[in-house]
C-alpha cells in the first residue's frame, strides 16, 4: 500500500481528554509540561478543558462534554486533519457509558496514525522528543485503493433462471 506523508507543523494541534478518575493525573501532567504546551494549540473535551484552561491561563479549545460527543469531535477533527496528537486518559477500572465513543476516537487515532499517549508515561516520552520541536511527517496509507475498491453491488447482476417450461 503506497503512503501519503502528512507534515505535523512546529506548533501542534494536540487534543487533551481525560476521563473523571484520571482528571487530576492529566492536570498535574499539563501543569507541569506548560511551557512545552504553551506555543501548541490544545483541544479538549468540554469538562477537561475547562479545568486546563484554569489551570495552564491559555485558551484551550473546549468541546463537548465526553459524553454528549466531544470523543466524537475530537475523532472527526482528526479525520479532517485539524488535529495531529492525542493525549487521552482513559480511565481502564470504570465502565463508560460513551464507551463505543472512546473505542471510536482511539480507533481514528489508529487510522490516521496520529501519535497517542494513554497514561502518562507515555506522554512524558512523547513531549519530551526531540520531534515534537520539528516539522514531522507521518506516513498515512493512501486510503484510495480502499475507497475505489469494487463492490458486488458494482457488478453486473446475472440473468434470472429462464421461466420453468410446463
Ligand atoms: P469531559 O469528557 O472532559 O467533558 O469530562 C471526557 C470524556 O469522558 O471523554
Amino acid at each position: 500500500m503506497k503512503h501519503l506523508k502528512i507534515p505535523m507543523m512546529h506548533d501542534k494541534h494536540i487534543a487533551l481528554v481525560a476521563h473523571d478518575n484520571k482528571k487530576r493525573d492529566l492536570l498535574e501532567w499539563a501543569k507541569f509540561n506548560r511551557d512545552l504546551l504553551a506555543h501548541h494549540r490544545i483541544y479538549a473535551t468540554g469538562t477537561t478543558g475547562e479545568m486546563l484552561e484554569k489551570a495552564l491561563g491559555f485558551e484551550v479549545v473546549k468541546l463537548q462534554s465526553g459524553p454528549l460527543g466531544g470523543d466524537q469531535q475530537i475523532g472527526a477533527k482528526i479525520v479532517d486533519g485539524e488535529i495531529d496528537f492525542l493525549i487521552f486518559f482513559w480511565d481502564p477500572l470504570e465502565p463508560m457509558p460513551h464507551d463505543p465513543d472512546v473505542k471510536a476516537l482511539l480507533r481514528m487515532a489508529v487510522v490516521w496514525n496520529i501519535p497517542i499517549a494513554c497514561n502518562r508515561a507515555s506522554a512524558d516520552f512523547m513531549i519530551s522528543s526531540p520531534l515534537m520541536d520539528d516539522t514531522y511527517h507521518r506516513l498515512v496509507p493512501d486510503y484510495e485503493d480502499y475507497r475505489t475498491r469494487r463492490l458486488e453491488a458494482d457488478q453486473p447482476t446475472a440473468s434470472p433462471d429462464p421461466a420453468p417450461v410446463r
